[in-house]
């Protein structure tokens, strides 16, 4: 298999949260010629979202995706309301930074709830309501599928079947983010991949790696090559599927790359990339 193209990597900017602002992590992906950012809202409300739009044009950066939108449960309506608003919010920066598509990590059970297929109604309900905005600012929409292990608070939404099957549900402007952390113990992941690529929903790849022992759930992510993650394989399905976008490296790693010089981390990335990816 070729070598996975470097003009392709994107830096997901949670993997520099804790060390850098936005504006250094667009300088720093354009220093180590990284060529694609995919950003954080909350980092992105601490610039604005016009600045970092002029920022990251001044660098020539593509922006791979906004994370995030989504987290649609909620206990009564206007809780419900309140989210529509926020993810409208989401839409509305994602079109002003150019971001390729919002990714959804759509939310869990609502607080006292034991309902997950009414949870999942709310998922589907909420992705509808914001869908045509989302098509009128030309913002696809990503469902990301998340491991099962964060159906409860998170994402109900966890096989990539599950969130194809949502998709055809919903129709026109929404598709998926892979993300290998979430996904690659799925048997069925191969031939979703291919449904996915068929069906023209594949709208991001993120990439990380699985750690054995694994000492937290949340923010213990691995670096490419240091866990269990086929990703040559992986990357081999999702680009035989007809993807061709940006493969984003997003790393919550609180007890090891987040504690790192930046810098030092991106120059690992970089070398990963290509050799484990
Ligand atoms: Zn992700």
């Amino acid at each position: 298999m070729d070598a996975p193209r470097p003009e392709l990597l994107s830096l997901n900017t949670a993997t520099v949260r804790e060390k850098w602002n936005l504006a250094q992590m667009i300088e720093g992906c354009a220093r180590h010629g990284i060529r694609g950012i995919s950003l954080w809202r909350d980092k992105l409300d601490e610039l604005g979202a016009a600045e970092a739009a002029h920022m990251i044009r001044a660098h020539g950066l593509t922006v791979t995706g906004l994370c995030r939108g989504g987290m649609f449960p909620a206990t009564d309506q206007a809780g419900r309301e309140a989210s529509i608003r926020d993810n409208l919010k989401a839409i509305d920066d994602a079109a002003t930074i150019g971001a390729r598509c919002l990714v959804l990590v759509v939310g869990g059970l609502p607080a006292g709830s034991k309902d997950i297929a009414g949870a999942r109604a709310q998922v589907r309900d909420g992705i509808a309501a914001i869908l045509p905005a989302a098509c009128a600012a030309k913002v696809p929409l990503a469902i990301e599928p998340l491991h099962p292990m964060y159906a409860a608070d998170r994402a109900c939404v966890n096989t990539l079947r599950q969130a194809l099957d949502l998709c055809a549900v919903l129709g026109d402007g929404v598709g998926v983010a892979v993300d290998v952390y979430h996904v690659w113990w799925d048997p069925e992941l191969e031939d979703q991949i291919a449904r996915a690529g068929r069906e023209k929903r594949l709208l991001a790849y993120h990439i990380c790696d699985w750690l054995v022992p694994t000492t937290d759930l949340l923010l213990d992510r691995g670096m490419m090559g240091d866990g269990v993650i086929d990703l040559p394989r992986i990357r081999g399905w999702v680009e035989g599927a007809g993807y061709a976008g940006s493969h984003e490296v997003e790393i919550f790693s609180a007890g090891n790359w987040w504690k790192r010089d930046p810098d030092e981390v991106l120059e690992v990335i970089i070398q990963r990339y290509a050799s484990c990816t």
